[in-house]
């Protein structure tokens, strides 16, 4: 179904996000992870989203406004982690902005995690979900650019990534496949956004 998704803002941190009590959806991960091939594939607008060209320079919060048939909610855009050249302190300040944000966000329903499905399950990535989890932010993994994985290697790193989850995990998060080349994934990913829309 048609995706109407329109920019909104950026905005430094939480603090200066625009008010609104629309649900909102954050989408988060390494950068590189293809977020926002993602999210310009779920919007159905290349150029929606843009990849910031210096790495760990733009760490903005922008807001698009998603309306998916009668459905209307937020995406955030969170900046991507997992810079190496960035010093600690920017590291710091970075981490406590988006953490603030996921504390701090009045109608945040769930962030999803994207995560590269060609990788082994990295450090960071499981060290910022067990935080969501303590702090009991539900979210959802989305593996991205499944179509540059055979079926066979798709199941195979799936199997790896849940046993590396469930060493910390009592079960398996929600995940979903995407792949913003092929549009996989597409539509089961605003189709459950709808359906906890559906039940707020
Ligand atoms: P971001 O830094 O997380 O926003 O990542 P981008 O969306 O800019 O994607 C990073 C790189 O991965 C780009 O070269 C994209 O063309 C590529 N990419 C992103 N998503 C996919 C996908 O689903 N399939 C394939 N084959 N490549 C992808």
């Amino acid at each position: 179904m048609h995706v109407h998704a329109e920019f909104l803002v950026s905005s430094p941190n939480v603090a200066k996000c625009p008010p609104s009590e629309l649900p909102e959806y954050a989408f988060i991960g390494r950068s590189n992870v293809g977020k926002s091939s993602l999210i310009n594939m779920l919007a159905g607008h290349q150029g929606l989203a843009k990849t910031s060209g210096t790495p760990g320079k733009t760490q903005l919060i922008n807001h698009f406004m998603m309306k998916h048939g009668s459905h209307e909610w937020l995406l955030a855009d969170l900046p991507g982690y997992g810079y190496a050249k960035v010093s600690k302190k920017d590291r710091a300040n970075f981490d406590r902005m988006i953490r603030e944000y996921l504390l701090k966000r009045e109608n945040l329903v769930a962030a999803f995690v994207l995560v590269d499905s060609r990788h082994a399950p990295q450090k960071n990535d499981l060290e910022f979900m067990e935080w969501l989890g303590r702090k009991e932010v539900p979210f959802v993994i989305v593996f991205t650019k499944v179509d540059k994985l055979s079926s066979s290697e798709r199941i195979t790193n799936l199997r790896n990534y849940n046993k590396e989850m469930l060493k910390a995990w009592e079960v398996m998060p929600h995940y979903l496949h995407t792949s913003s080349d092929s549009g996989y994934g597409r539509e089961e990913l605003l189709n459950y956004i709808d359906e906890i829309n559906a039940g707020l």
